[in-house]
């Protein structure tokens, strides 16, 4: 067994920080250490514990004076809109038909497929994103595609063949059928192969006929202990058009509830504008509210209550995600940091660990995966990030300042991007796709 000692400075959390000052809620190691091996965590601690109980022929690899801290999760991102970010809309729907919609076609393919689920691993992990939950094209060679780049980089993935029957091209058109029967597919081939995970994935209402999402119930009941995800009460034009198209459900989000797809390990990216019932309905079921910061942005779709949704009586749990393509950057860092933003115009405060805990451990708890990511715990996955706060001169520069811990996660939450990115291992594995490396294609 090849073990491997990673040194730094750890940071890690145990549960979520009650204020800015809870020290109590994470390990900190100044000069701590993890032993690895089988792409597992097995030892987390100081330096000097950890290096007694090497072996003589332990490889050490030396991080300081760097930060590592679990790999980071984003739990909502869609793997074909690689080339639709950055596109010029008015608003969602618009964005959705003028650019979105007619780049999903291109999944069809299998060899385009392929060649994005190459770029958007290379990506991510030079993010330090080591775990997304994507969403897939309507094909199921899209699915195929991202499962297969996952299985060879040994990620912890999740991902879904989208299933919509209406309101959209033709060519991203299933049947209630044929999502069905294809959604199946993927999961016999997919599910619990390597690191894999695989969520049903009806797109959102609009795009699925009455009889679709009744499959899509089917396939919950089926599979009661897969992934869900789908979208939620984005934008006012988008709950208006959905709440016509279901004139018998009380609003938006009781659609989803009559198909019985609230429940625990279902993700409703966005629930920007949810009612007090909504909000309640979500909170007793255990469903999950993503919040896209940079998409609802770009996109103008609103301000998501991050502070009030965790602070209500029965607290709305709360993931956090870039929301590739609508989404304008693919940093966990810049995503926080327009959370922070989003929080200040709603005269609320975000504090650093907060933030933290949100992108690792946080994630890890809303997708029920904390038994293996999010953490530094021995025992679980070996998916790790480096960070280096001084990554650029003027981060250099702003770091001369700082005294603490947090003053230092926030410098990294509002100036960092990949380059505070020194390294991120998948599995125990160094992963992070060098600079010079950059794919070239002719
Ligand atoms: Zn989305």
């Amino acid at each position: 067994m090849t073990e491997t000692l990673i040194r730094g400075r750890l940071l890690s959390f145990r549960r979520a920080p009650a204020h800015a000052a809870d020290t109590q809620s994470f390990l900190y190691e100044d000069d701590g250490a993890l032993l690895v091996a089988n792409g597992i965590i097995q030892a987390t601690g100081t330096y000097a514990d950890i290096k007694a109980k090497a072996q003589a022929d332990t490889i050490e690899i030396d991080h300081r004076p760097h930060l590592i801290l679990p790999g980071l999760i984003d739990c909502h991102v869609h793997f074909p809109q690689m080339q639709v970010i950055a596109s010029y809309a008015a608003n969602l729907l618009e964005w959705l038909n003028t650019y979105t919609f007619p780049e999903e076609c291109r999944f069809v393919e299998t060899a385009h497929a392929e060649r994005i689920a190459t770029h958007f691993f290379d990506e991510f992990l030079r993010q330090g994103t080591t775990t997304a939950v994507a969403y897939c094209s309507v094909h199921k060679a899209s699915a195929d595609a991202f499962f297969a780049e996952s299985l060879k980089r040994g990620t912890l993935m999740i991902g879904g063949k989208v299933m919509m029957d209406r309101n959209a091209p033709q060519g991203l058109l299933d049947t209630p059928q044929l999502g069905y029967d294809e959604t199946r597919a993927v999961i016999k081939e997919w599910h619990g192969k390597g690191r894999n995970h695989v969520a049903i994935t009806p797109r959102f209402a609009i795009t699925s006929t009455p009889e679709q999402m009744a499959m899509t119930q089917t396939l919950a009941e089926e599979f009661p202990d897969l992934h869900i995800q789908t979208h939620l009460s984005e934008n006012k034009e988008e709950i208006d058009f959905t709440c016509a198209l279901y004139p018998d459900a009380t609003d938006y989000t009781d659609i989803y509830a009559r198909y019985r797809l609230l429940r625990k390990k279902a993700l409703f990216g966005h629930a920007i504008h949810l009612s007090e019932r909504e909000a309640d309905a979500m909170a007793d079921s255990g469903a999950v509210a993503v919040h896209c910061p940079t998409s609802n942005l770009f996109l103008g779709s609103g301000l998501f209550p991050l502070k009030a949704m965790k602070r209500r009586d029965k607290p709305v749990t709360v993931a956090v995600a870039t929301d590739i393509g609508g989404g304008s950057s693919y940093s966990m860092f810049k995503t926080m940091d327009e959370a922070y933003k989003i929080q200040q115009l709603l005269g609320e405060r975000l504090n650093p660990l907060e933030s933290f805990y949100h992108m690792t451990l946080g994630n890890a708890v809303a997708l029920d995966l904390s038994e293996r990511i999010g953490t530094l715990e021995p025992g679980t996955d070996a998916d790790i990030v480096v960070l280096n706060a001084a990554a650029t001169p003027a981060m250099r520069l702003r770091m001369e300042t700082i005294s603490s811990l947090a003053e230092e996660l926030f410098l990294l939450q509002t100036l960092g991007d990949d380059r505070a990115v020194v390294e991120t291992y998948v599995a125990g594995k160094a992963s992070k796709p060098k600079a010079e490396a950059l794919r070239t294609e002719a």
